[in-house]
């Protein structure tokens, strides 16, 4: 590990002398306490990974990866609306934090877009995957709950959006996730000077990962998600999920085969004319559950993902 410089030394301690509530035990941060910096700063969680690339977490919020250098901030996600301004004050406390001047949106949702509006009306750049722009141009509402999702103002749209991979004068590259890991719409981030690869939620770093097939998402994405992350990344790549801890090649390996064996278990099933409470019943997860916790809801999702790919009357 890098040893920090004495200057951004005093920061992150200035930085944890400051936080009120102390350093925040979640699990991740338990699991990853020996191996990175931790501490708070203004009601967040700050991992850092190297000296201008930090994971900030703010308690009930998705992970954001936030990079600092001479010309401010980017980051890799917003935070919901409501956490915006705690997280724009954690940034700029960052050591060599300052305003932001590029956000990328992994996706549509609103856990992730909540910046897009106050950097949008600042003239900031917003990228996204030209399918999350449209996304956030519609209403949506999701079938498996009602939960409605309203279009955002024209200002809280992506302003720069790309179909295939870009690349910033910074040397990050991105890409789109065409496999429809999460939405339609996935993208990555990777740093390579950091060798860290930021996924957002086609990946879930913490149990059972959410299916928005109202989106595009499905089982099926995530599978073919996981092997094309893991072609981007090698055995020191840092991989930063939409939610949990920071994981690993091995754990994208782990991931890829414990969600093509639920895969295959599913597509039987929908062949043999099973419905969702059926897949339900049948415990495709079983061996897995242990781990991930209750899988009841995510199995419902992901068979009902299927028939919008697989099944012919669909
Ligand atoms: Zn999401």
């Amino acid at each position: 590990m890098v040893e920090q410089g004495g200057q951004s030394r005093r920061q992150i301690l200035k930085a944890a002398v400051g936080g009120a509530a102390g350093i925040v035990l979640g699990a991740p941060v338990l699991r990853l306490a020996a191996a990175a910096a931790q501490t708070t700063s203004q009601g967040a969680d700050i991992q850092r990974l190297t000296d201008d690339l930090f994971v900030v977490r703010i308690p009930g919020e998705a992970n954001v990866v936030a990079q600092t250098g001479a010309g401010g901030a980017l980051l890799v996600d917003g935070g919901s609306a409501g956490a915006s301004e705690t997280l724009m004050k954690a940034v700029s406390g960052l050591p060599g934090g300052g305003p932001v001047h590029t956000i990328f949106n992994t996706h549509w949702h609103p856990e992730q877009t909540g910046s897009n509006e106050p950097l949008g009306k600042a003239g900031r750049a917003v990228i996204a995957h030209e399918n999350t722009r449209l996304w956030l141009t519609t209403d949506i509402t999701w079938p498996w709950n009602g939960r409605r999702f309203k279009r955002v103002s024209k200002v809280a749209q992506p302003n720069k959006t790309f179909y295939t991979t870009g690349q910033l004068d910074s040397g990050v590259r991105y890409g789109y996730i065409p496999d429809a890991a999460h939405t339609d719409g996935d993208l990555y981030v990777y740093f390579p000077k950091q060798n860290v690869l930021a996924v957002g939620d086609a990946v879930s770093g913490e149990g059972w990962p959410v299916v928005d097939y109202a989106t595009g998402g499905w089982i099926g994405g995530i599978v073919g998600g996981l092997q094309r992350l893991q072609t981007l990344a090698d055995e020191e790549t840092r991989i930063v999920p939409g939610r949990g801890p920071v994981l690993r090649l091995a754990d994208l390996k782990t991931q890829y085969e414990m969600y093509g064996t639920i895969y295959d278990r599913l597509t039987q099933l929908l062949n043999k004319g099973r419905g969702p409470g059926e897949a339900v019943a049948a415990q495709p997860t079983k061996e897995f559950d242990a781990q991930m916790g209750n899988p009841d809801e995510f199995v419902r999702r992901a068979f009902e993902s299927l028939w919008a790919y697989l099944s012919p009357d669909a």
